[in-house]
């Protein structure tokens, strides 16, 4: 329906009804916070809220909950890695005894930062007689910090650093800026010795953070096994887990021990397509009863996403060096999955873009995307192909959305995503997650993806295109109400 004036009056009137609130405003407590968020748009349409326009859109998005769907906390060296993984995605609970700041700050994804710039972050540490970098911090921190700081001179401006920065700021009430400053050193030693304690007891810790960052709960993808092992049940109380279904598509490939664990727990070996269906779907059961809540695939990574389903006759049951051989399995596996997803309406996250571009362009999807309509597909990241997977939420009532790392990755890459998906998708098909390797990057990004979002809003509100409450509404939705429509009331 055409608006009953034109956008230059919209403008005038939008021009005039800041004036006044900026003069009343002043009179409020909220000052100049209620001015950046002036809610002109709830003025010009009739407010369904009333005296609740009075506080910013921005102040009202900073206190919303949010439902994580995608996090990794606990992927950090102190916790450690094995074949099959990081041992958090194998064992519920697990808490390091010797964390250290160096842990979170140079955790995985720091590599991407540190290798684009061309640095081995342990050279100094080898120079000095060390074997890594945090071996040389707990010997002298002092002297560790210097080299820090030469590590991560000039990538301040990354979205990782931003994340973590504001991470730090939040759960610790200290920036890593500052500690960068000459005399911070105490300072520095401080801090570490937080994080070590926090992690000591780091399902304590979860919830402590959770509750300050207003993290209702997360989901992380993990081995089967995870269900099985456990130091702290108590990790169950704030997160629900995902199955990783890539170890499946590799199964003949790359024997890991999270296999080993699927095979002895079943008690079947498949070596043909109606054992391995039976070796699934019990190890789907499993998964069942030990509540998990979906299932997860990181294969953008290594091939393209068109996964059409083959025949059992030409799919081949034992490893093999033929890379058209191994798309098939891995085409027999997912399909399989999905199959075994659709009975229990559980939803499939898939990874798209960021790594293997030429690979990664989601459209390929629309396959599985057909074959399973019972089936929630929620695309990760999506950077750079925003448009295409925009394009595929509009066209399948099946097809999510979630944006999660684009903030870690550059926090401009989250203010496109959210551009690109206003006004172009219903408010039902986005989800805010965070991606993190731990819960204080993930507060980071949550308070950048809360303050981007509100800007993002607040524009539209300013030049009319939806009221205050609309606003409101879809951002409830995109932080906590729809991930927990699609990951079934978590
Ligand atoms: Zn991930």
């Amino acid at each position: 329906m055409p608006l009953p004036f034109c956008l230059d009056k919209v403008n005038h009137i939008s021009l005039f009804l800041r004036m006044v609130y900026q003069t009343m405003s002043k009179l409020t407590r909220r000052g100049l916070m209620a001015t950046a968020g002036a809610g002109v748009g709830a003025a010009i349409f009739p407010s369904k809220q009333g005296v609740a326009d009075a506080k910013s859109l921005r102040d009202e998005i900073l206190e919303l909950p949010n439902l994580s769907g995608h996090e990794h906390w606990g992927s950090i060296n102190a916790i450690g890695w094995r074949e099959s993984g990081f041992i958090a995605d194998l064992k519920m609970g697990v808490e390091p005894e010797d964390a250290s700041l160096l842990d979170i700050l140079f955790d995985p994804y720091s590599g991407m930062a540190t290798h684009s710039k061309g640095i081995d972050r342990h050279a100094e540490a080898r120079r000095e007689g060390f074997k890594a970098l945090k071996d040389w911090f707990r010997k002298d921190p002092y002297a560790a910090w210097d080299s820090v700081r030469r590590i991560l001179d000039g990538l301040e401006s990354t979205g990782w650093f931003s994340c973590l920065n504001a991470g730090f700021h939040s759960l610790y009430g200290v920036t890593l800026q500052k500690l960068f400053a000459a005399d911070s050193k105490d300072s520095v030693v401080e801090l570490d010795r937080k994080v070590q304690d926090r992690y000591s007891r780091l399902m304590s810790w979860y919830k402590e953070a959770c509750g300050i960052m207003k993290i209702q709960k997360i989901l992380r993808p993990v081995q089967l096994e995870f269900g099985f092992e456990r130091d702290n049940p108590n990790e169950r109380e704030i997160m629900a887990p995902l199955l990783r279904i890539d170890q499946f598509c590799t199964f003949y490939q790359k024997p890991t021990e999270a296999m080993r664990f699927c095979v002895e727990k079943t008690g079947i070996d498949p070596t043909n397509a109606d054992a391995f269906r039976e070796f699934l779907a019990k190890c789907f059961d499993l998964a069942d009863r030990a509540g998990f809540a979906g299932t997860k695939q990181m294969q953008a990574y290594s091939r393209h996403l068109d996964f059409a389903r083959p025949k059992d006759s030409d799919v081949l049951f034992e490893p093999t060096d033929d890379h058209a051989k191994q798309l098939i399995f891995g085409n027999f596996v997912m399909n399989e999955c999905a199959e075994l997803a659709a009975k229990r309406g559980w939803p499939h996250q898939i990874h798209v873009g960021t790594h293997n571009l030429p690979d990664s362009n989601p459209m390929p999807l629309q396959t599985l995307f057909r074959a399973f309509p019972q089936v929630n597909f929620v695309m990760l990241h999506c950077w750079p192909f925003m448009k295409e997977a925009a394009y595929l939420a509009k066209s399948f009532s099946n097809a999510y959305i979630d944006p999660c790392w684009t903030p870690v990755l550059n926090l401009e890459f989250f203010q496109q995503s959210m551009e690109t998906y206003i006004g172009y998708l219903p408010d039902s098909k986005v989800m805010i997650g965070h991606d993190s390797t731990s819960v204080e990057m993930a507060a980071g990004s949550l308070r950048h993806c809360r303050t981007i979002l509100a800007d993002v809003l607040q524009k539209r509100v300013d030049q009319g295109r939806f009221d205050h409450a609309a606003a409101l509404s879809l951002a409830r939705r995109y932080f906590a109400e729809n991930a927990r429509k699609i990951y079934r009331e978590i």
